[in-house]
């Protein structure tokens, strides 16, 4: 079976024909590094991690190639470096900020069992590509300088004649509309007032970098020329998939598109353009006003990451996802079953069932239903597909004792108390023996006394 994904600018589901079967390349943008990331940011991260390991498993793992930005230089970083380290020199600040919120990105999203992209690469190692990108452009006549900026003129790209797509296409909005009802109170260097910034002059003490397209002063780059240059570096001028959230399509990706494809004489930047959804908690949006903002790294203080990334994956990535406590209990429920049936049992294949719903537009709702059924009738093949999903990193006992360590009861003072227990009844203490049951009991640890397969007695435990 073929894979089909939708397309944001196409607007339907296409047959996904790689452009060199060999090569595969999809580039997702990262985060910007200023602070926690929180649950929402979370959704692209383990969607596209799914779309990686479905394309390892058609293509190859040699044959697809994953890049994913860090974005490390924004006024976001600036105001949060100042804040944080008012004793440091700005740039020195903004390295704490950077090195610190990248580590525990790093943390929170290996937790949640998504694989490293092939590529991470930062915006401020690009400065040079994007120095050239915007040399093109302003060659091309698609940008031009004014009071030390950088601009790309939306309007000189639909006048041209060409093959370029035209402005507005991806994110399906009309020029002329944008024109009309765009703010009166446009900086004054700007020519239109649908302009867009690839570079800017920095003011003392922000990072800066020699600027391009003749310019004296020192600058730094706009956010949206980060990522055409950080796609072309590490996946050329036009590549398989470009994803990333919804709330990307304009302006972010518009204008990335705008600048690829101005760039580069090309018609198009991406051949399938894929955004998720957007995630709320307990019916509202996130946000920091509201006190329901929730980082990752709250969230695997209660939850094992497996949790987290099950209860993203039931809903299907392009709808809208709703977070709720009482979904992630029985995400909890779900799991704690499935490692208890399947994380030893030798893996097989992964089954049809699983593979196909995936195929139709990365469809994990289904797939999840999917892997329900195979808990009754196929564990091995439970355990090949869970681990196709990126599930599965742990074995049963490493599971269970996290429950343990979850629920604060201690393993290995059990193990030893049922020694102790099992010392007592040999010599017929069963007044001692009685008591150290008791004793687990008050602990929420159930005692179940069997026979091991060469008939010696065995006592194994289970919370209540
Ligand atoms: P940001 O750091 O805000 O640029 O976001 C990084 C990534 O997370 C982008 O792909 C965003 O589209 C995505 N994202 C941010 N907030 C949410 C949300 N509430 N739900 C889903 N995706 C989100
Ligand atoms: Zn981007």
């Amino acid at each position: 079976m073929e894979l089909r994904l939708y397309d944001t600018l196409s607007k339907e589901k296409r047959t996904f024909v790689p452009l060199d079967a060999n090569d595969v390349r999809m580039y997702v943008c990262g985060p910007t590094v200023y602070d926690f990331a929180h649950i929402g940011n979370a959704r692209p991260v383990i969607v596209f991690d799914v779309l990686f390991r479905l394309l390892r498993h058609l293509y190859g793992e040699a044959h697809v190639k994953y890049v994913r930005n860090i974005t490390d230089v924004d006024d976001k970083i600036n105001d949060r470096a100042a804040r944080d380290f008012p004793g440091l020199p700005l740039n020195e600040a903004i390295r704490e900020v950077t090195e610190q919120t990248g580590q525990q990105f790093h943390a929170d999203v290996d937790a949640l069992g998504a694989l490293r992209p092939s590529v991470e690469p930062r915006a401020t190692e690009h400065i040079a590509e994007m120095r050239e990108i915007i040399d093109r452009l302003v060659a091309g006549g698609f940008a031009y300088v004014a009071e030390d900026h950088v601009l790309f003129s939306p309007q000189a790209m639909n006048a041209a004649n060409s093959v370029l797509p035209r402005y507005g296409a991806l994110s399906n909005r009309s020029l002329d509309e944008m024109v009309a009802g765009a703010r009166v109170d446009v900086a004054p260097y700007k020519r239109g007032n649908t302009d867009f910034v690839l570079w800017k002059p920095s003011k003392p003490g922000e990072p800066s970098w020699p600027s391009p397209a003749g310019i004296a002063a020192q600058g730094r780059p706009g956010w949206h020329v980060e990522c055409s240059a950080m796609a072309w570096k590490h996946l050329g001028e036009y590549f398989d998939i470009h994803g990333g959230g919804i709330d990307l399509v304009f302006p972010h990706h518009e204008n990335e598109v705008a600048q690829t494809c101005c760039a580069f004489h090309r018609e198009r930047m991406a051949n399938y353009w894929m955004h998720n959804g957007f995630l709320q908690v307990e019916s509202e949006k996130m946000s920091k006003s509201l006190g329901n903002f929730t980082t990752i790294h709250e969230l695997l203080k209660d939850w094992p990451g497996e949790v987290l990334r099950l209860n993203m994956l039931k809903t299907h990535y392009r709808s809208p996802i709703d977070w709720t406590m009482k979904s992630l209990e029985e995400s909890k429920r779900t799991l704690d079953d499935w490692y208890r049936v399947a994380a030893d049992v030798a893996p097989g294949q992964p089954a049809a069932s699983v593979v196909e719903p995936l195929l139709d537009d990365l469809n994990t709702s289904l797939a999840i239903a999917a892997l329900h059924s195979l808990r009754n009738s196929d564990v091995s093949a439970l355990a090949g597909s869970l681990r196709l999903l990126g599930f599965f990193s742990e074995s049963a006992a490493q599971w269970e004792g996290r429950k343990q360590q979850a629920t604060g009861v201690d393993a290995s003072e059990i193990d030893r108390l049922i020694a102790e227990r099992a010392a007592a009844r040999a010599r017929k203490d069963f007044k001692e023996s009685d008591r150290i049951r008791d004793e687990l009991v008050a602990k929420g640890v159930v005692l179940k006394d069997g026979k091991d397969a060469a008939g010696k007695p065995v006592t194994t435990w289970e919370l209540a």
